[in-house]
């Protein structure tokens, strides 16, 4: 019995390794989803949580992207140099500011609605992308268009504002060419309806084939009995054009 133990152990010990290094192997964030949230939250893969009480979806993040960027503090593991291809080939420009921990809570219907009057989307965060950044609408401080910004969007093509909250106000880059594809679910708006890739079907949409909301009406991969849904362009707006579709839910931070 007691050489059988002595065997044993180191493999029970050697076999609690492995599991162990299985589990802890991923570096994102793993969210807390509870049951009765729909399969397609389940893919809001860099949230801390995400919950329901039945009427909202609450996802909380903490606004780090799971990237690189010449925004992070030059002694984080993702800092890097600028490389790559600008947004539209500006040429880049580096802003003052360094991406920080955020806490950000959006709250969006669980069952996204039209809204009679379309709201226009606030400055600050409009939504959130799969990986935990908050989507930015089309306009940079003051108001004044986002052109004035771009130059300064890393090689993900987002950026940090002054209280280094990083954010996408164009195609986020590294969803659309690495984690997904430029067909994906990006994310969600706050009035819950789903962002989506430029691509569809095999072409790539502009501005002009959607609606004064940036989005249309259709079937999708994670809503085969169709939704709306908004689409990210190349072309300005990028995102959002002239206020919500549905009526948008809160973001506290
Ligand atoms: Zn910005
Ligand atoms: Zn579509």
């Amino acid at each position: 019995m007691k050489r059988i133990k002595n065997v044993k152990s180191p493999l029970l010990i050697l076999i609690a390794c492995i599991l162990f290094m299985g589990c802890s192997k991923s570096s994102d964030p793993s969210p807390t989803t509870s049951a009765s949230v729909p399969d397609v939250f389940k893919k809001m893969y860099g949230a801390t949580s995400v919950t329901t009480d039945g009427t909202y979806i609450t996802i909380k993040t903490n606004g780090l992207p799971d990237h690189t960027s010449v925004y992070y503090a030059t002694n984080n593991t993702l800092y890097e140099n600028f490389s790559g291809a600008t947004y539209a080939n500006y040429t880049f420009s580096k802003n003052p500011n360094v991406i920080s921990s955020q806490t950000l809570t959006f709250k969006i219907p669980l069952n996204p609605a039209v809204a009679s009057n379309h709201a226009a989307t606030p400055m600050g965060p409009i939504g959130v992308s799969i990986n935990g950044i908050p989507f930015f609408n089309q306009y940079a401080a003051g108001g004044n268009p986002v052109s004035n910004e771009i130059a300064g969007f890393d090689q993900w093509w987002g950026h940090p504002q002054q209280s280094g909250q990083y954010h996408y106000h164009v195609e986020p880059k590294y969803l659309t060419t690495v984690k997904a594809s430029k067909s994906a679910l990006l994310g969600f708006l706050l009035d819950g309806f789903p962002v989506y890739g430029p691509l569809e079907n095999g072409k790539t949409l502009v501005t002009s084939d959607l609606d004064t909301y940036h989005g249309h009406t259709g079937v999708t991969t994670e809503y085969p009995n169709g939704i709306y849904h908004y689409h990210i362009s190349a072309d300005a707006p990028y995102l959002n054009g002239s206020g919500f579709y549905g009526t948008a839910g809160t973001v506290t931070q």
